[in-house]
């Protein structure tokens, strides 16, 4: 008799999570049917292609390697050199980049890498605040960036929720950082790159692009691009972009090109997750296309669309609109808090996150702002037409907890209905088993 050798367990090969896991694959059921069901506005998130989630699920995942291209620590890696050279390629050819790296494991580790490349501990940054439309890893006391670095920020103005070019140049003059930071997560407006790149150049700074919610706009040429005034740049994959959970390193300098490759790995990561290399390949594949040109323009009619819905409805939108796939809305003049407001949103089907405005008075726990984005609605096929009749949604919900409370569960209810009859219009995933409707 032949011998069997030691196979796994019967089914190890083919049988799929539906049939082994049910725990797992209920709550995943759940999530499809969340995402079919319901109007995504968290501008972080977007909807992947199925190419994308090929890729993803795709064995490639067995595979570890470390290092970059024709340079890998283990062997066997000629699919895996393959991948990465496509997607550094198609990254570079999409934003005009000399160099880019796609390994990151997320945009906050990208951005760690550049701190990495730039700096020594305890080096002056200035960068945004957190309470003006920040991110985290820009210097937060929470995170490591904040915290072995000497981080100081500029902010917006109260008055306008503008971007403060003054401030942020009187502090660069006073405090000479070694790095500035431009971009955030929450600020809608168009920033003014080559401003920046002045205030760097006069106090002998790098400047660092962080692009991160408005990369799809800039790949479909509907932003201006910070490539050709930041030292370097970097970008999420998985938010305007519409791909994989990941991040992108560009920049156009040869010596800090490797300074930042040797700072992503093995600075500050190890292997690299292939399936993310091969679905970002995927993404920058997609935006590469004349169609998503098409995509980043409707993201951008459409978060004006909504923006324009909201004020016609009377609502605060901070700065009067945006330029960016996102919006911040004030609910100050309602007299409602963030944190309230999104957890019934969140009941009428509409998901949202609450988040700080200029000059918030809230914790950021509570706030007094929601901010909303288009991209992933965009995705969903919606256009002007539909994100006004979302703004008009949010607005009735929005007043009746404001105005009529009495009201809230038959507006809530409504809402709700009509979020449904939306989302069957525009179905996702339509061969992806789903659960009930949460
Ligand atoms: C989302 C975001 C990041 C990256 O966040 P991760 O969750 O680490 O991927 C970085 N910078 C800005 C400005 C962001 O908005």
């Amino acid at each position: 008799m032949p011998d069997a050798g030691n196979p796994p367990h019967a089914g190890y090969f083919s049988d799929p999570l539906a049939e082994t896991d049910d725990a797992v694959w209920s709550a995943l059921l759940g999530e499809t049917a969340r995402q079919r069901d319901r109007i995504e506005l968290i501008a972080s998130e977007n909807i992947v292609s199925r190419a994308t989630l090929d890729a993803l699920g795709h064995p490639i995942v067995n595979k570890t390697v470390e290092g970059y291209p024709g340079r890998r620590y283990y062997g066997g890696a000629e699919f895996a050199d393959r991948l990465e050279t496509l997607a550094i390629d198609r990254a570079k050819r999409l934003f005009g980049a000399g160099f880019a790296n796609v390994q990151p494991h997320s945009g906050s580790q990208a951005n760690l890498a550049v701190f990495l490349a730039t700096l020594r501990p305890g080096d002056r940054v200035l960068a945004m605040d957190l309470a003006a439309g920040g991110h985290l890893s820009h210097g937060s006391p929470a995170n490591l960036t904040g915290k072995w670095f000497d981080i100081h920020h500029y902010g917006v103005r109260e008055e306008d929720g503008l971007l403060d070019y003054d401030q942020a140049e009187a502090l660069a003059k006073e405090h000479r950082p070694k790095l500035i930071i431009a971009g955030g997560s929450a600020y809608p407006r168009a920033i003014d790159f080559a401003r920046f790149r002045e205030i760097a150049d006069d106090v002998g700074a790098l400047l660092l692009a962080d692009m991160a919610h408005f990369a799809g706009l800039v790949a479909g040429d509907q932003h201006p691009s910070p490539l050709p005034h930041a030292h370097v740049t970097t970008a999420t994959t998985y938010k305007n972009l519409r791909g994989v959970r990941g991040g992108l390193i560009l920049c156009n300098d040869a010596d800090l090109a490797k300074r930042i490759d040797s700072s992503v790995f093995p600075g500050v990561q190890g292997s690299v997750i292939l399936n993310a290399v091969a679905a970002k390949a995927v993404c920058l594949g997609e935006a590469l296309r004349p169609e998503f040109r098409d995509y980043a323009r409707r993201v951008l009619e459409n978060a004006r669309a909504l923006a324009q819905a909201l004020m016609g409805q009377g609502i605060a939108v901070v700065t009067g609109g945006t330029d960016t796939p996102l919006m911040l809305i004030d609910l100050r003049p309602l007299g409602l808090t963030g944190d309230i407001a999104a957890g019934i949103l969140e009941q009428a089907g509409l998901t949202a996150n609450k988040n700080g405005v200029p000059g918030d008075p809230q914790p950021p726990q509570v706030t007094s702002g929601l901010r909303f984005g288009a991209s992933a609605g965009t995705t969903r096929g919606f256009g002007t037409g539909e994100f006004t009749a979302i703004g008009d949604l949010i607005a009735d919900v929005l007043l009746a907890l404001a105005d009529h409370p009495g009201d809230l569960d038959a507006v809530t209810g409504r809402t709700r209905n009509a979020i449904g009859r939306l989302c069957r219009r525009f179905p996702i995933y339509p061969d992806t088993p789903a659960g009930s409707p949460p």
